[in-house]
C-alpha cells in the first residue's frame, strides 16, 4: 500500500479523498493555489504545497507543478479528484514515465473514451447500445444531409472533441439541417479547436442513466447499478438519485452485466461510469466518464461501498474487494448540488461565509469544504456542497432531504438551496416523472 498520496484537487471532493487516506493509514498531501491557503483541504491534510496562483490554468491544471510536489513531498501516487486533471491522457502518461502511480485508468482508456467517436466505436463492438448515427465524423453538408434522411429527424450535430454540452445543435427538419451543421461546425472549432463533428438521432424525451462500473485491470469488473441525473440545467446535474425511479431489478441486472461485460473485455481499472439516455425501455450510450463522478456518494449509500478506499487499493496493486454477487440495493438516495449561486440567473456568487451549519441525524451526509469566517474564492467552480440523504424508500429520502436542507445554513452568500426547496414541492419531482428537459421548462415557466 502507499505510504502517501497527493491530491490533486480542491474543496469537497479533495476531503473526500482525504478521508480515505486517513482511515487506510495513508498520509496525504494537498496541493493548492495562493488563492487557497485558507481553504479546507489545506487544513485537513497531514501536508500542504503551493503550486501556483490563483488561475486554475497555472496552479491545478500545471503538470510540472504537480509532478514537482510530487517529489518534493515524497507522495507515491496522485488521486485526481473530478475535473481539472481527472481525464487528461497526456498527464496520466507523463505520471507513468515519471513512476507516480495515478489513481484511475490507464492514459490509453482515457484517451479512447476521451474522444467521442472512438468512445462510439468501442462501445458499441463491446455490445453496448448507443444512440443511432454517423459513422465516426461527417466530413461535409451533403453527407450530413444523406446520414440525417437515413436516421430520420430530429437529429442532434455534436462534437467530436466536446464537452460541456458545447457544440451540440439540433435540427428537427431537413430545412433546419444546414444552419445546425454549419453552426455546430463552427461552434466546435471555436470551443475545442477542432471542427469534427458527428450526427445522432435526437431522442426528445429521454432521461439520464448512467451506470456506475469498477474494473481490477485483470479482467474482472462489477457494476453498482445506476443513477438518475436527468434534473440538469445547460446539461449540468443538478440533482442526482439512486436507484433510478423507473429502473426496475431486472433492467438494472441487463445494462449492468453489459457495461460490466464491456470495462471487463478491456482490463478497464478503476471507477468509470458509462452515461446512456434512456427513452421507451431502451439504452442509449452517449459517453464514458473515466473518473470518479461528483455524484458517487448516492451510490455509495444504497451499496454501503467506499468508491473512494476501492480505487486506491487497486490502483495499489491490491485485489478488488467489490464482488457482483454482494452488490444488493439497500434503499434511496439523493444528491442536491449546492452552489454559490443567485437565482433565479445562477450567477455565481462568491464572498465571505458568515456562519456555516451542517445538517446531520440518520441518513444525512454533507460533502463541503466550507466552515464558518471562509472566502469563497472567485476563480473556481461555484458548488459548495453536496448534501447527500439516504432513506429505506424514495418517500423516506425525500422527507429526509427536505428535513436537511431546513437545517442547513450558509449565511453571507446566495446558494441554490431556495431551488431545491421548490422542486420538492413540485408533484413531478416527488412521483420521480422527469425527463432531461423538465427542469429547464420548469424554470422557463417560471422565471422567463
Ligand atoms: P457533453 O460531453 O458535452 O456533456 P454529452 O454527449 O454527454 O455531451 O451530452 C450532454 C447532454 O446533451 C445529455 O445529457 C443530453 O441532455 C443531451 N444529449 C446528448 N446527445 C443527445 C441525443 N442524441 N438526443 C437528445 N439529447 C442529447
Amino acid at each position: 500500500m502507499f505510504n502517501k498520496i497527493l491530491i490533486a484537487n480542491r474543496g469537497e471532493i479533495a476531503l473526500r479523498v482525504i478521508r480515505a487516506c486517513r482511515e487506510m493509514g495513508i498520509k496525504s498531501v494537498a496541493v493548492h493555489s495562493t488563492a487557497d491557503s485558507d481553504a479546507m483541504h489545506v487544513r485537513m491534510a497531514d501536508e500542504a504545497i503551493c503550486i501556483g496562483p490563483a488561475s486554475s490554468t497555472d496552479s491545478y491544471l500545471s503538470i510540472p507543478a504537480i509532478v514537482s510536489a510530487c517529489e518534493i513531498t515524497g507522495a507515491e501516487a496522485i488521486h485526481p479528484g473530478y475535473g481539472f486533471l481527472s481525464e487528461n491522457a497526456n498527464f496520466v502518461r507523463i505520471l507513468e514515465d515519471h513512476d507516480i502511480t495515478f489513481i484511475g485508468p490507464t492514459s490509453e482508456h482515457i484517451r479512447v473514451m476521451g474522444d467521442k467517436i472512438t468512445a462510439k466505436e468501442t462501445m458499441r463492438a463491446l455490445g453496448v447500445p448507443c444512440v443511432p448515427g454517423s459513422e465516426g465524423g461527417v466530413a461535409d453538408f451533403a453527407t450530413a444531409q444523406s446520414t440525417a434522411r437515413d436516421i430520420g429527424f430530429p437529429v442532434i450535430i455534436k462534437a467530436t472533441a466536446g464537452g460541456g454540452g458545447r457544440g451540440m445543435k439540433v435540427a428537427h427538419n431537413a430545412a433546419e439541417l444546414e444552419v445546425a451543421f454549419r453552426s455546430a461546425r463552427a461552434e466546435a472549432k471555436a470551443a475545442f479547436g477542432n471542427d469534427e463533428v458527428y450526427i445522432e438521432k435526437y431522442l426528445t424525451t429521454p432521461r439520464h442513466i448512467e451506470i456506475q462500473v469498477f474494473g481490477d485491470g485483470k479482467g474482472r469488473a462489477v457494476h453498482l447499478g445506476e443513477r438518475d441525473c436527468s434534473l440538469q440545467r445547460r446539461h449540468q446535474k443538478v440533482l442526482e438519485e439512486a436507484p433510478g425511479p423507473t429502473i426496475d431489478a431486472e433492467t438494472r441486472a441487463r445494462i449492468g452485466k453489459i457495461c460490466a461485460e464491456a470495462v471487463a473485455r478491456i482490463n478497464y481499472i478503476g471507477a468509470g461510469t458509462i452515461e446512456f439516455l434512456y427513452e421507451n425501455n431502451e439504452f442509449y450510450f452517449i459517453e464514458m466518464n473515466t473518473r470518479l463522478q461528483v455524484e458517487h456518494p448516492v451510490t455509495e449509500a444504497i451499496f454501503g461501498v467506499d468508491l473512494v478506499r476501492e480505487q486506491i487499493r487497486v490502483a495499489a496493486g491490491l485485489p478488488m474487494s467489490l464482488v457482483q454477487d454482494e452488490m444488493e440495493v439497500n434503499g434511496h438516495a439523493i444528491e442536491v448540488r449546492i452552489n454559490a449561486e443567485k437565482l433565479p440567473n445562477f450567477s455565481p456568487c462568491p464572498g465571505k461565509v458568515r456562519v456555516f451549519h451542517a445538517p446531520g441525524g440518520l441518513g444525512v451526509r454533507m460533502d463541503s469544504a466550507l466552515y464558518g469566517g471562509y472566502s469563497i474564492p472567485p476563480y473556481y467552480d461555484s458548488l459548495i456542497g453536496k448534501l447527500i440523504v439516504h432513506g429505506r424508500d424514495r418517500p423516506e429520502a425525500l422527507a429526509r432531504l427536505r428535513r436537511a436542507l431546513g437545517e442547513l445554513i450558509v449565511d453571507g452568500v446566495d446558494t441554490t438551496v431556495p431551488l431545491f426547496h421548490a422542486l420538492l414541492d413540485e408533484p413531478d419531482v416527488q412521483s420521480g416523472n422527469y425527463n432531461i428537459h423538465w427542469l429547464e421548462q420548469w424554470l422557463a415557466d417560471r422565471f422567463s
